[in-house]
């Protein structure tokens, strides 16, 4: 292997820059396993948000004085980073959102009212996060289309079989997740893109599980739409991006009107912005998008490559050690999988649990994880999901295993 191959990673060193990890919580150190439901942020994201606003603020795309300008820079320059982030052709395909539910609920609606007709189908998941069930019911229901599951196996993976039968004339589109942010499935969505685009049908990949743990490049991949999150990015909350291909948001109505998406108005009619303003009314999170800009920044720094490596190896090793626990069932075994490990114990309530780690000083999340309809399908009530990310260690590890060893002693 030639040297440069292996980027040191030195995981001591990188915790040191997340001022929340050397925190403690009910009085322990914190071993923070909660990174799915949302990632702690660098002193480098946190500096950069307090940079704007001392040095910076002023709103966008309105000013003619320097200090708007200023903004606007930075906020365009921000666009600019995700856009090379994810390899998107152009930076008016990149489109500021909260997150990745008002992505999902962007191109459900728009989509929908523009392309949606009585008979037609919407096809998603069965692993799906209810952010990309929900939307799509509304869109349905308003539509008069219907909503089609794409089924999971035992061990957590989509049934591609299952999927190919359902990709009817009659779907209009695809909208799956690419990682489980319960299972930690690796869905093979660039497959699912393929198959989909030979009928002409255009997909959606939510991406939220996927981008603080892999490179993604949504023209490697082909996807129409991909929308993440920039607070399971190590960014803050409240931003995120939907990418979407210039010929489908060209296509789609506004979400929501008011300033910025107008190009002109009168009370008798309006006109709207180009892209990306067409589809970003009101003030933008701008501090929000120079933050995410330096969470992309702190990934590109730290590299996939040694993020993925430094998680396959912790993941491998909680698997291991939490396999030797009496009673331990573990939901969500795909072969390709992220840093994300689901479980419960014979006899345990999941909370119970959940609830004495916490009093160990572990935050891990429990119960549903807002998919309900996979917990039906694996005939459970909720899991006890510990995720990792890169700042984790073998020692948040060993207590997560020693914490479940102590409550299933407390508990049994
Ligand atoms: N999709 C998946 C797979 C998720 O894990 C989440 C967050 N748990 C979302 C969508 C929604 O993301 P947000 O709440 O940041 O909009």
């Amino acid at each position: 292997m030639p040297v440069t191959a292996q980027i040191a990673f030195d995981v001591e060193k990188v915790r040191k820059e997340f001022p929340l990890l050397q925190t403690s919580m009910n009085g322990k150190p914190i071993a923070f396993l909660d990174s799915a439901a949302s990632s702690q942020k660098p002193h480098q994201v946190i500096d950069a948000i307090t940079t704007y606003y001392r040095e910076k603020n002023a709103n966008v795309h309105r000013g003619v004085y320097q200090l708007s300008q200023e903004a606007t820079t930075a906020f365009e320059n921000a666009r600019e980073r995700a856009r090379s982030f994810i390899n998107a052709p152009a930076s008016k395909e990149v489109i500021f959102v909260r997150g990745c539910t008002e992505g999902i609920n962007l191109v459900a609606s728009t989509f929908g009212k523009r392309f949606l007709k009585e008979g037609n189908e919407v096809l998603v998941s069965g692993m799906e996060h209810h952010s990309n069930i929900v939307p799509w019911q509304m869109a349905c229901e308003d539509r008069g289309a219907r909503l089609r599951v794409i089924p999971v196996n035992d061990r957590g993976e989509l049934i591609m079989e299952e999927f190919e039968r359902l990709l009817t004339d009659k779907v209009k589109i695809v909208a799956v997740t690419h990682v489980s942010n319960t299972l930690g499935t690796i869905n093979p969505v660039a497959e699912i893109i393929a198959k989909a685009h030979e009928k002409g049908i255009p997909v959606l990949v939510d991406g939220a599980q996927a981008i603080p743990h892999m490179k993604v490049d949504v023209q490697e991949l082909d996807a129409d739409f991909y929308t993440f999150s920039g607070h399971k990015m190590f960014g803050p909350t409240g931003i995120g991006v939907l990418y979407g291909k210039e010929k489908w948001l060209n296509e789609m109505p506004p979400y929501q009107g008011g300033g910025e998406m107008i190009e002109t108005v009168t009370f008798e009619k309006t006109t709207y912005n180009e892209l990306p303003h067409k589809f970003e009314a009101g003030t933008p999170d701008i501090a929000g998008a120079v933050g995410l800009e330096a969470a992309i920044e702190y990934i590109q720094s730290i590299g996939y490559e040694a993020i993925h490596r430094h998680e396959a190896e912790l993941l491998a090793y909680g698997a291991h050690q939490l396999q030797q626990i009496e009673g331990i069932r573990f939901i969500g075994t795909a072969r390709e999988k992220a840093s994300v490990i689901s479980f419960l114990v014979e006899g345990i309530h999941p909370y119970d649990l959940g609830t004495i780690l916490d009093k160990l000083g572990i935050a891990v999340r429990t119960g549903h994880h807002c998919t309900q309809p996979l917990m039906e399908r694996f005939c459970i009530p909720g899991t006890v999901r510990a995720s990792l990310a890169f700042y984790n260690n073998k020692n948040d590890i060993d207590r997560l295993v020693e914490g479940v060893r102590r409550a299933v002693a407390m508990l049994k």
